[in-house]
């Protein structure tokens, strides 16, 4: 039989080594090239068979070869595993330093953000917020309030009836009627806010739903210097002094003497616009002395006791921010329109 020189045995397993691409190719070559049925296992055993003074070259010869494919095999191993993780590492490579992708983010309702600032305000100077119903008896909304029945007032404000006995509160000043009723411990500094209803057309700047804002401070000894500084302190925390602000008298049933507190239109500056029906101011704040027949239907002393009351319409406030003349938008939910308000462009 032919004996294979150690350099054909090499020749063979580099050039099957050179073709071998993945781990099992690998393990066949082993086998093939270096394992114990392979030629050159063959022909390290047939040494035996040879020439006494042939032994000693043909086996370093032998050696030589295998010691070289057995380096050659490692390495080839190396560099195939290396490739390996090198491939894995381009596919699973993320570049860390793109821009992300951000989440929109979603942002409180112009009416909320408003009814919030208001709110704490009102906290620091030392109010707490009550709440009440929306379907009210007309006692609250009304007689309570010195507007009986068949008073012109009552025709003033259209109101929705439910079932003919009850009705939409047309204020949430039937929250500072429900207060009084129970007689807390003087002094009172309480606010709510909340929805209201008008059976009203509704145009650019009337709605038959918007939001209320009212408080009430009732003590000993208060006078219309208390409701005009805290009705100046209001505005001015509200404003700064970027706005104007005017007072000017008013009527309301529940309040004597009234005054409303008007503020430059935010949106047209003063020549006038539709927000502010060409005026070039906006009525944001209706307050008063608490009027005496209301004190007395709670069993209270009118000339012991007295007390302010104002209400801010907090859409219209909220409309005067964010600067858009269709107040009626706030409600209708279309998110274009809050997404201009939120980037500052009605
Ligand atoms: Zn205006």
């Amino acid at each position: 039989m032919d004996r294979p020189s150690p350099s054909a045995l090499l020749d063979s397993f580099r050039d099957a080594l050179e073709r071998a691409r993945t781990p099992d190719d690998l393990v066949e070559v082993n086998r093939l090239h270096l394992g114990k049925k392979s030629p050159l296992k063959g022909a390290l055993k047939s040494l035996g068979r040879l020439a006494p003074a042939e032994r000693p070259e043909a086996a370093r010869a032998l050696n030589e070869a295998r010691s070289l494919m057995e380096q050659e095999f490692e390495a080839r191993r190396e560099h195939l595993e290396r490739r390996a993780v090198e491939a894995q590492l381009a596919a699973e490579w993320h570049d860390l330093t793109l821009p992300g992708v951000a989440p929109e983010r979603g942002m409180r309702h112009p009416v909320t953000q408003t009814e919030e600032r208001l709110l704490a305000l009102m906290r620091r100077l030392g109010f707490s917020l009550v709440d009440g119903p929306e379907i009210e008896h007309p006692y609250y909304n009304f007689d309570a309030l010195n507007i009986p029945e068949h008073h012109p007032a009552r025709d003033l404000q259209d109101t929705f009836w439910v079932d003919g006995r009850l009705l939409l509160r047309s204020h949430t000043t039937t929250v500072q009627a429900r207060v009084l009723q129970k007689q807390p411990e003087l002094p009172i500094r309480v606010v709510s806010a909340g929805r209201v209803y008008r059976n009203e057309a509704v145009d650019a700047t009337h709605l038959a739903m918007f939001h209320q804002f009212e408080g009430i401070w009732v003590d000993r000894g208060l006078t219309f210097a208390h409701l005009k500084g805290t009705l100046a302190l209001i505005a001015r925390e509200l404003y700064g002094d970027q706005h104007r602000i005017r007072f000017k008298p008013k009527f309301y049933p529940y309040t004597e003497p009234s005054v409303g507190v008007d503020l430059s239109c935010a949106v047209c500056g003063g020549p006038g616009c539709a927000a502010c029906h060409g005026a070039g101011w906006v009525t944001i704040l209706g307050a008063g002395m608490i009027h005496p027949k209301v004190f007395r239907e709670f069993g209270y002393d009118p000339h012991e006791v007295t007390g302010i009351a104002f209400g801010i319409g907090t859409t219209r406030l909220a409309a005067q921010e964010v600067g858009i003349t269709r107040v009626r938008s706030l409600y209708e939910l279309d998110l274009r329109v809050h997404r201009a308000i939120h980037r500052g462009e009605p």
